[in-house]
Order: C-alpha cells, then structure tokens, then sequence
C-alpha cells in the first residue's frame, strides 16, 4: 500500500573505527520513503492494512509537537486515502512548527490537548469521548507502537539478515522497533538498544511486547536471548541535547556524509563510537547501525538550538 524505496548501506570509515579493526556499516532506512520514514515506515505498513481491512475511513494517534510520527502517519494517512487526526500534547502555539504544519498539508486535522489530558491517551472513557466526537477511527497509538508495529518491524529485522554482521544498534523510544527486530532477527547476532530516555524501564517495556507478540506464535521468548538496552546515553533525557551532541552531529554531516538528528540517531551514533572506544568489540567483528530517520525535525532542532545558544 505504502510506496517503498530499498535503502542502500553506508560503509562508515573513521580512524577510531580502523584503529579497533572492526567495521561499521549504517542501514539507511531513513531513505525508505520521502516522508513516512525509517522505522515509522515499517511501524505503520500493517496499521494501514489493518486499517482498511475493518474499513475504517479515519486514523487517530497522538503525539508531541515535533513528532516524527504524527508527521509520518499524515503523510501515510494522505497517500493511502485515510482522513486523520492527530492529538497534540500541549497548547497550540503560534505560528505552528514545520511538524504540524506539514502534517495539517497532509490533511490532518489537529487537536490540541493539555498535557493532563493527553496522559489519559491509553484511558477507555477518554477514547470514548474521542470517538464521540471524531467517529469511527481506526486508533493507531503514541508512537505508533503495537502488534501491528511489531510485525512490520519483525518484517524489517528478517529483510536484514541477507547482510553479514556481529553486532546491530539502534535507538530505543518506545521500545516497539526494536522489539520487532528482535522477533524477526532471533538470535542471528547481538542487538543493542540505545535508550533516548533517561531510566531504565524499557528493558520491561520490551520484554511485555515481545510476549504479546509471541502469544500463539511457536516462537517463544527463550529464542530472544542476545539482546540489551543501553542507559547511559540519553544526554539528559528526551529531545535534550548538549554542546558536544550538537558538534557531534555537525562534525558527522560534514566529514562523513552521515545526516544524523538530535532525538535519536545522534545518540545512537555517539553511543555506537563511544562502545567502539570503550574497545567494546573484538577485533575483525562488524557493526550494523540501523539509520532509523526522523531528520524531518532535524532542521527546525538544529536552528532552535543555535538561536538559544548565541
Ligand atoms: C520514533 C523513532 C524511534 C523510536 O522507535 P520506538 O519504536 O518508539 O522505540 C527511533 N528513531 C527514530 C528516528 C524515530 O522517529
């Protein structure tokens, strides 16, 4: 249903790279598609089909103001001829952010919650109010996580295996791509999990999806062994950023032709050159990193940011 582009894989030379003697190649799943891209791709590709198997005629999600979902599910909703709404955590702000206002191009409606209310996002009654008064909406949520997201994603982990690789890292949010992974990966190679979030309840998080998706599948959990959550690189927590991730990010773009943003594949990356440091991987051993985009607000983060910091 969803256009599709394959992605190529970057081979990514560094002197901390060649001095460990290992290799690191980047997936470019960020490529996928122009707008629905990396992960949020695959995350949506089985919501849509579920979508139109129930004959549903409008899409619900909720999300941030900058959400790479929101922005994807618009953009999916307008290509494969869903209406949609998106319920935004916060008061609306004037003049509205490119997010939002590529995602009201799209076609999404927009409605603004209090961030009390927006907690009650996973709350019964309050889904109920919202079918009230929107109608019958297929309900994607936050995040797009669920077992539909978990199957695209599991889909996405096995199309990987046709590449060679020791070791696979990935940026952890919800916990639903790379519990997808894991399912469809098994236990091909190690998978580590880079946490955007500061804590460390996503280790949970994961193993809960990875039994609601192996319920009444042969597969059971013992099969997903190889697999962590890294906590320490959050840089203080979600969507925060330091001086150092900044010039990080800048110094990927213009010496290695890595466009990388400051939510998620920032940390990543830095968490990946950081392990690689650290002496993490034994000699001849290759990394696959897997780009899982969200550059959509990489351009807006970037220009905040210096605004704040000169
Ligand atoms: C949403 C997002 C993630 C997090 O995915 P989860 O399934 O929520 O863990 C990672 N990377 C990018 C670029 C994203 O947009």
């Amino acid at each position: 249903m969803l256009q599709y582009t394959s992605t190529p894989v970057q081979e990514f030379h560094h002197p901390t790279i060649e001095a460990a003697g290992v290799r690191v190649i980047i997936k470019r799943e960020d490529l996928n598609h122009p707008f629905i891209s990396g992960n949020k791709w695959w995350k949506l590709k089985y919501n849509l089909a579920e979508a139109k198997r129930l004959n549903k005629k409008i899409l619900l999600t909720f999300g941030g103001a900058y959400s790479n979902h929101i922005y994807a599910t618009s953009a999916a909703a307008h290509e494969c001829n869903f209406e949609s709404i998106g319920i935004i955590r916060g008061e609306e702000v004037e003049p509205i952010n490119p997010t939002l206002r590529f995602a009201r191009e799209q076609g999404m409606k927009l409605h603004f919650v209090s961030r009390e209310e927006y907690r009650k996002k996973n709350d019964i009654v309050f889904i109920q109010g919202l079918r009230e008064k929107f109608g019958d909406f297929y309900l994607i949520p936050e995040g797009g996580t669920n077992e539909f997201a978990l199957k695209g994603c599991a889909e996405f982990g096995e199309s990987l295996l046709s590449l060679s690789f020791d070791h696979l890292y990935l940026p952890v949010g919800t916990g639903g791509t790379i519990a997808g992974i894991i399912a469809g990966l098994g236990n091909a190679c190690e998978i580590v999990g880079v946490s955007v979030l500061k804590g460390d309840f996503l280790k949970k998080e994961v193993d809960q999806l990875l039994n609601i998706y192996s319920q009444g599948k042969k597969n059971t959990s013992s099969i997903y062994g190889n697999w962590s959550i890294l906590t320490s690189y959050h840089h203080g927590g979600y969507a925060k950023v330091t001086p150092e991730l900044m010039g990080f990010i800048r110094e990927m773009k213009q010496q290695h032709n890595l466009p990388l943003d400051p939510v998620y594949t920032g940390k990543l990356m830095w968490a990946v050159m950081e392990d690689v440091k650290k002496g993490s991987f034994r000699r001849g051993s290759t990394i696959l990193v897997v780009h899982t985009g969200g550059l959509q607000g990489a351009t807006t983060y970037q220009n905040l940011y210096e605004e704040i910091s000169t």
